[in-house]
């Protein structure tokens, strides 16, 4: 798979950006005034950091540096507020990243329910590549396969230019990202991890309102589990045995449920900190109530919680969506077997923002 060297500053941390005013024979405080001005200030090119000397920046741009934060190419506006956001890397790739307001309806990224109408509070969904190798077959960025990953700086990027849309003041507003878009973020794992770095150092996101979703790499689950820094983990589960999940995650058959449910058991929880499992509900294939009781046998001794999701329709995708009222059972099996279990209300379905579509319009 193609990887991009990309010329950007954005995605240097702060030792990497040292280097670079060592060698222009700066003193380190210009280091430190380059990292304010790409991550806390989100400035897009070097013109705009006035802090700078002139000269020191005209000898970046010579080398061919410039900040380099993507692009975005289009914004699709859904109805209820949701925001997809097709984005332009420096070769032309393009991702989605999405705005939602007021979080996913069902609960906020730091597992706290949503309310009100405030859209002070916002989730960022943020992809990780460009499409996906792991090929879910309710997916539709599955569909693309897989193009390239994503370096720290276009995930970083995607982020700070939705910040910039939205006008987004970090001091005043309740954020949280989900890294839930396009792509296996543990299939891309330093790039990703670097990302978290810089946006808990730099843009100054708290890792407590960040949450990644993994379809179950299990050796990646057992890396992050020991990262100093990192942030909540949320496991892409849907099936509730071997044989349904073989179907509809092939992935399965090389890291079965035996071995995620061991990583996730074994997983170090801070304080208060519960593993979200993501179920999505498929009708007629793993939305029944016996599927639901194998669902709390297999998180019986897992601090956890879990997000139900009716499957959201798209072209190609064989699955039908369950009714509401399968969807209802389902959960108060859980709940009543004491697994707190909440439904997500699907976010932008008028514009192919919701889980699983993303990709739609530009495949
Ligand atoms: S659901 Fe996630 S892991 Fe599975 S194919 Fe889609 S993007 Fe990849």
């Amino acid at each position: 798979m193609a990887e991009l060297t990309q010329p950007g500053l954005l995605g240097l941390d702060f030792k990497e950006l040292s280097r670079i005013a060592q060698k222009h024979r700066q003193p380190e405080y210009r280091a430190r005034q380059l990292f304010e001005a790409i991550y806390p200030q989100r400035l897009a090119n070097l013109d705009s950091i006035s802090t700078l000397p002139r000269q020191f920046r005209a000898a970046l741009k010579e080398e061919g540096l410039e900040v380099g934060q993507p692009r975005i190419e289009k914004r699709f506006e859904s109805a209820d507020g949701t925001i997809r956001y097709l984005i332009a890397m420096s070769d032309g790739e393009t991702v989605e990243t999405v705005w939602m307001p007021e979080g996913d309806g069902g609960e906020m990224g730091d597992g706290s329910d949503a309310g009100g109408t405030d859209w002070d509070r916002a989730t960022i969904c943020v992809s990780s590549q460009v499409g996906c190798a792991v090929n879910c077959q309710f997916c539709l960025t599955a569909q693309l396969g897989i193009k390239r990953n994503l370096t720290a700086g276009e995930i970083v990027g995607q982020v700070v230019a939705v910040l910039n849309d939205r006008d987004v003041d970090m001091e005043r507003q309740r954020l949280n990202i989900v890294f839930m878009g396009m792509g296996e973020p543990f299939l891309n794992y330093e790039n990703f991890m670097k990302a978290v770095r810089l946006l808990v150092e730099g843009v100054g996101f708290p890792e407590s309102r960040m949450t990644v979703s993994t379809s179950g790499i299990v050796p990646r689950i057992v890396d992050f589990g020991a990262e100093p820094i990192r942030p909540k983990l949320a496991i892409s589960l849907n099936a509730s045995n071997d044989e349904i999940r073989n179907q509809i995650m092939p992935l399965n058959r090389k890291w079965n449920l035996g071995m995620l449910m061991q990583a996730a058991h074994d997983f170090p929880l801070r304080n208060r900190e519960r593993i979200t499992f993501e179920y999505v509900l498929l009708n007629g294939v793993n939305d029944a109530p016996e599927h639901a009781r194998e669902v709390v046998e297999l998180l019986r001794r897992i601090r956890c919680k879990v997000n139900l999701i009716a499957l959201n329709p798209g072209p190609g995708i064989v699955f039908a969506t369950p009714e509401e009222k399968r969807v209802h059972a389902f959960q108060q099996i859980l709940t009543q077997s004491g697994i707190p279990a909440f439904i997500r209300r699907p976010r932008g379905r008028d514009i192919y923002a919701a889980c699983g579509q993303l990709k739609r319009t530009v495949a």
